[in-house]
């Protein structure tokens, strides 16, 4: 039988400790694929910016690089997963992050007769996230991201994607605050790893390598999962 496109959005959750990559994989795969990137860091970041009371407790919260609570984080996430623009599915970045939320996520897509497709884990070692994250910086502009020695923009100080010339970097992307956030990574998200494991969803995947042979493994198992056969 031919292959056919589902008409299903596909759900994909990215884990993995900060600095991993989760988000320049998904703003590849939202390119490639048509899924649409929920970063609940971005969200948050949004509504700290926008000075919402969700904002305002998050943000000594994230400064501290601690999690911020289920509550306000799956309040954030829920306004978001009612966008009319989710159609295709979605890659969700950073969310979930507690066995709680992975609870909560699983109701509210089942409410909308939909599930997770793939819960993807990006295997990196610890020494080599906090270099990149030691090096990350983004587009004002489009958020799109860049690191001082593994991803340059092709002109110095210009984003390829946008023409844009600010670039910024995150307050939490510190030494200090980044080790605090990789034991939130340890204590709190990696058991989730066995969550999706035990729903038979998982798949792992290195995070080691260059950005796109990763981007092309990721393309491989996502490829299969938006047809239907
Ligand atoms: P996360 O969203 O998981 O925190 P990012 O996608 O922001 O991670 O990546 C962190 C930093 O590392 C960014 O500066 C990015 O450009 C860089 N980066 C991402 N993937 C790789 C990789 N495979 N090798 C080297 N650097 C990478
Ligand atoms: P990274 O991918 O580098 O870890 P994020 O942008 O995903 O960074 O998250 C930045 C901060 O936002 C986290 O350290 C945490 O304080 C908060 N945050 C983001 N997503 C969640 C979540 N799902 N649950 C709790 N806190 C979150
Ligand atoms: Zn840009």
């Amino acid at each position: 039988m031919m292959a056919e496109t589902t008409t299903r959005p596909v759900n994909l959750i990215l884990l993995g400790p900060p600095g991993a990559g989760k988000g320049t994989q998904a703003r590849m795969l939202e390119e490639a694929f048509g899924l649409v990137q929920l970063s609940t860091g971005d969200l948050l970041r949004g509504a700290v910016a926008s000075g919402t009371p969700a904002g305002l407790a998050a943000k000594t919260v994230m400064d501290a690089g601690e999690l911020v609570s289920d509550e306000i984080v799956l309040a954030v996430l829920k306004e978001r997963l009612d966008g009319p623009d989710l159609a295709k599915g979605t890659i969700l970045d950073g969310f979930p992050r507690t066995e709680a939320q992975a609870r909560a996520l699983d109701t509210l897509l089942a409410a909308k007769g939909q599930k997770i497709d793939a819960a993807i884990s990006l295997k990196v070692e610890d020494e080599a996230m906090i270099a990149r994250v030691a090096g990350r910086y983004t587009c004002a502009a489009c958020g799109e991201g860049y690191h001082d020695d593994f991803k340059q923009p092709r002109e110095e100080g210009m984003c390829d994607k946008c023409g844009g010339m600010e670039m910024k970097r995150r307050a939490d992307d510190n030494a200090e605050t980044v080790r605090t956030r990789l034991q939130a990574y340890h204590a709190q998200t990696a058991p989730l790893i066995e969550y999706y494991n035990a729903r038979g969803t998982l798949t792992e995947v290195s995070a080691m390598g260059d950005i796109t042979v990763i981007a092309a493994d990721l393309d491989a198992i996502v490829g299969k999962l938006t047809q239907v056969s």
